[in-house]
């Protein structure tokens, strides 16, 4: 049986007949990603946090992806300008998945956005926009043709699950985030940083929830990208059980 892998969705405004209706939105290159290498997508849509234990229970892994800002006062945060497309709706959902994923120890894979609201969930903190807070560091936040190209090295701990996973202690990664992990929570210990000490990757310090989060996106450097397919390979393993 191939594992089942549930992927956390937006929410967007899109032109419909009725003028615009609000969809639930997942780019294509997750579904994608999963399927090569060798799970079975279901997309997650935002709504209410009190059917995700069952949901949950039925789920072999979980991939929590990409998308707008987490909202700031979750994590005592300020509204400062570059802060955009928070949705309270998808927020609450998503909380309530890290914590249901936690607690039943599924095998999680948090991408950009999804390791930064895995990060809030469990008692960290955000940059709300590091061009703000970190004036030196790296353009991390990368648009156009880019979005499918290396930006930047990430240094990974070489004895971490991650590196192993990977096959290598360097990883050229994309980079589509204007926010960052500031305070790591006391679950997760850095296992990648940038050139600039900007957070690219943390698991957790117990062997208990397999999970590994990544603040660069592997499904858009894609299955042709060696590194990024050998990422999604591991995490469908564990999936798989
Ligand atoms: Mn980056």
């Amino acid at each position: 049986m191939r594992p089942i892998i549930g992927i956390s969705a937006g929410r967007r405004l899109v032109k419909s007949s009725e003028g615009k209706t609000r969809a639930t939105v997942l780019y294509t290159t997750y579904s994608e990603m999963v399927r090569a290498t060798g799970g079975i997508p279901v997309v997650l849509p935002p709504g209410d946090p009190a059917e995700i234990p069952e949901l949950i229970a039925r789920l072999d892994g979980l991939i929590l992806s990409g998308g707008g800002d987490v909202e700031p006062a979750l994590y005592g945060g300020e509204h400062l300008d570059g802060v955009y497309a928070v949705d309270p709706v998808r927020d609450a959902f998503e909380l309530a998945l890290v914590r249901a994923a936690v607690a039943q120890r599924l095998p999680t894979l948090a991408i950009c956005r999804g390791m930064q609201i895995a990060n809030v969930a469990l008692g960290g903190t955000l940059f709300e926009d590091i061009a703000t807070r970190r004036p030196q560091a790296l353009a991390h936040q990368v648009k156009g043709e880019g979005v499918r190209e290396p930006q930047h090295a990430a240094y990974l701990d070489s004895g971490s699950s991650l590196a192993q996973a990977i096959g290598d202690e360097v990883a050229k990664v994309n980079s589509i985030h204007h926010q960052a992990l500031d305070d790591v929570a006391a679950v997760f210990r850095v296992v990648g940083t940038a050139p600039d000490g900007i957070v690219e990757a943390v698991e957790p310090t117990n062997d208990d929830w397999p999970m590994w989060g990544v603040q660069w996106h592997p499904e858009y450097l894609g299955a042709g990208d060696p590194a990024s397919r050998r990422l999604f390979a591991a995490f469908v393993d564990r999936a798989a059980g």
